[in-house]
C-alpha cells in the first residue's frame, strides 16, 4: 500500500482570515482537517489545537507497524485530549469563551488496507473511486438530522441557512462523542478529507468531476478551491487529498520514509 497526497488551504472571498488547520504527514499515511470557530480569531486556535494533538498523539510508526484498532484508539484518544485542551484553554481565556473546531483525521493502515477515520463536526471524509464519490463520514449538522428524517433533501440541507450549525464539535463541551470510520481502501482511490467551506459552495457531483478532470493532486486540489471561490468563496476552504497508488507506480512515496521530518501544517 503507497499513497501520494497534497493539501490546500484557502482564506475564501468573504472571511478575514482563515480559521481551517490541517495535518499533511505523507510519510505516516496521517492527515487531517480541522474548521474552527469562534470570535476574536479564536477559531484559529481551537483549529490549530485539534491538529496538533492529532500530530502529536499519533506516534511517526503507529499506523504503519499497528492495525486498524490501535490506530483507532489513538485517533480517538487525540480527539477527546484536543477536546479537553479546547475547552480549558475557552474556559482560562474570555477572549476564547465558546471555541470550537470540527476534526476529520484519517490514518492509513497498510496492514489492514484500510483508512480510520476520527470525526467530529461537519468537515468531511470522501473515498472517489472509479468516477464515483461517497462521503464516508456522516456531518454532525442541525441540517443531516433533518434529512435524515426525510424533512430536506440532501441539496435544501446543503443550501439551508442554518445548514453551519453543529451538533457536535470538539472543545465546546468538557467531553465530546467521537465517530470513528474505517473506509476500504484500493489502488487509485482518493480519499478528500475537506472543510465545509468547499462542500457549502459545490455539490458531491461537482467535486466528483473535479477529481477526475486531473491525474495530478495537486491540480485538483487547485481546481476545487478555485471552483469553491468562483461560486462565492463564502467560508475559508480546505482540501486535503490522498490517493493509493499502483505498485509499480516509482512517483509515489514509500514508507517508511527517508524523507524530511513529519511536520502538522497550520496554513
Ligand atoms: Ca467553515
Amino acid at each position: 500500500m503507497r499513497w501520494e497526497s497534497t493539501a490546500l488551504s484557502d482564506r475564501g472571498q468573504r472571511r478575514p482570515q482563515n480559521e481551517d488547520a490541517y495535518v499533511l504527514r505523507p510519510e505516516q499515511g496521517l492527515f487531517a482537517v480541522a474548521d474552527g470557530m469562534g470570535g476574536h480569531a479564536a477559531g484559529e486556535v481551537a483549529s490549530a489545537m485539534a491538529v496538533a494533538a492529532v500530530a502529536r498523539e499519533l506516534q511517526p510508526t503507529l499506523s504503519l507497524r499497528h492495525g486498524r484498532r490501535r490506530v483507532a484508539d489513538a485517533l480517538e484518544r487525540a480527539a477527546t485530549m484536543a477536546n479537553g485542551e479546547i475547552f480549558a484553554a475557552a474556559e482560562r481565556n474570555r477572549d476564547q469563551s465558546g471555541m470550537g473546531t470540527t476534526l476529520t483525521a484519517l490514518a492509513l493502515v497498510p496492514r489492514d488496507r484500510v483508512g480510520v477515520i476520527a470525526h467530529i463536526g461537519d468537515s468531511r471524509a470522501y473515498r472517489w473511486r472509479d468516477g464515483a464519490l461517497e462521503q464516508v463520514t456522516r456531518d454532525h449538522t442541525w441540517v443531516q438530522e433533518q434529512a435524515e428524517a426525510g424533512l430536506l433533501t440532501p441539496e435544501q440541507a446543503r443550501l439551508h441557512p442554518f445548514s453551519n450549525i453543529l451538533t457536535r464539535a470538539l472543545g465546546t463541551e468538557p467531553t465530546v462523542p467521537v465517530d470513528l470510520v474505517e473506509c476500504a481502501l484500493h489502488a487509485g482511490d482518493i480519499v478528500l478529507l475537506c472543510s465545509d467551506g468547499l462542500t457549502g459552495m459545490l455539490d458531491d457531483r461537482e467535486i466528483s468531476e473535479l477529481i477526475g478532470a486531473s491525474a495530478r493532486l495537486e491540480a485538483v486540489a487547485g481546481a476545487l478551491i478555485d471552483a469553491a471561490n468562483q461560486r462565492g468563496g463564502h467560508d475559508n476552504i480546505t482540501v486535503l487529498l490522498a490517493r493509493l497508488t499502483p505498485l509499480r507506480s516509482t512517483a509515489a512515496h514509500r514508507h517508511p520514509a527517508a524523507r524530511a521530518a513529519p511536520r502538522a501544517s497550520a496554513p
